[in-house]
């Protein structure tokens, strides 16, 4: 072993694939969502709903969440759902409210795309296309948000390796959109206290090998309301350069991931100790 092995890229035992590589672009790479920048010294937070339910909902939800300084909007209209019989999420129909609140709001929104054949569409709508967890090796799916020119969300999967996730990102820089923000969420363990293990570990290994922007999941990473503030904490703490979390205006009455969501209560306060987060290690929400 090399004497300084601790200070090599070398030492994580495979190769970075080489447009992610920081060793071939130092400078970190900054993606522009629709005029809010993540990657630079500021830390964005992305909020809103797991699904579009309705007018009242995303509009309630979003308005509240800007409010307390969300910079993006979030909100599934085609969600992947484990068991065929839950809420689907309301297609196209969601995308029109996204847009629609986009324009009251003015805030971008990110959407989920999970098929080849809805890119086009759903790119008409969104700010941002999100890439799932489950998607992630889904490779004609990352050649064809490849081919946009859209910022894309990639979600690490929730079974991938570090490696297999910056070769996810690296089938999207192939087809030339550099517009990548990578998304840890958690991974499957044998720990079943929570839904995933959110591997915040993945926050400096990342920052480390690649010039992406890297941000957190704390609500799919834990699946609990209650831990959300505290894992939303530590990811800043770690260096995210951002957040995305679940926030429902009611979310007893969710359709999708209720459990997991802030209300705007809770998320009020989260915003305001997050600031602190960000202060201490020399950034600023932005
Ligand atoms: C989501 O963000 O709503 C979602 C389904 O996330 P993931 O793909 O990380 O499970
Ligand atoms: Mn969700």
């Amino acid at each position: 072993m090399e004497a300084n092995s601790c200070n090599n890229h070398s030492n994580v035992g495979f190769r970075v694939p080489a447009r992610v590589s920081r060793e071939n672009r130092t400078e970190s790479s900054v993606v522009n969502v629709a005029g809010v920048e993540v990657g630079g010294t500021g830390v964005v937070v992305i909020a809103g709903p797991c699904a579009v339910e309705s007018l009242e909902q995303l509009s309630d939800t979003a308005r509240a969440v800007k409010k307390e300084g969300a910079r993006i909007l979030r909100g599934g209209a085609f969600k992947p759902r484990s068991s065929p019989y839950s809420f689907q999420g309301l297609g196209e129909e969601g995308l029109k409210l996204l847009s629609s609140i986009r324009a009251e709001t003015g805030m971008p929104v990110v959407t989920e795309v999970m098929d080849t054949r809805q890119v086009e569409m759903v790119g008409e709508y969104a700010d941002m296309l999100q890439v799932g967890s489950r998607n992630m090796q889904n490779y004609p799916l990352l050649k064809e948000v490849g081919m946009t020119r859209k910022p894309i969300l990639l979600k690490r999967g929730m079974m991938a390796t570090i490696e297999e996730f910056l070769l996810a990102a690296e089938y999207i820089l192939n087809q030339g959109n550099e517009n990548i923000i990578l998304c840890e969420r958690g991974i499957r363990t044998f720990e079943t206290s929570t839904r995933n293990t959110l591997d915040l570990s993945a926050v400096p290994m990342l920052k480390r090998l690649t010039h992406l922007p890297v941000i957190v999941d704390p609500s799919h990473g834990t699946g609990i309301s209650w831990m959300v503030p505290s894992m939303a904490k530590a990811a800043v703490a770690a260096g995210a350069d951002g957040l995305i979390m679940e926030v429902h205006y009611k979310p007893d009455q969710a359709l999708c991931d209720g459990y997991q969501s802030l209300d705007p209560e809770n998320f009020a306060g989260l915003m305001n100790e997050l600031k602190k987060i960000a202060l201490a290690i020399g950034r600023k929400i932005l």
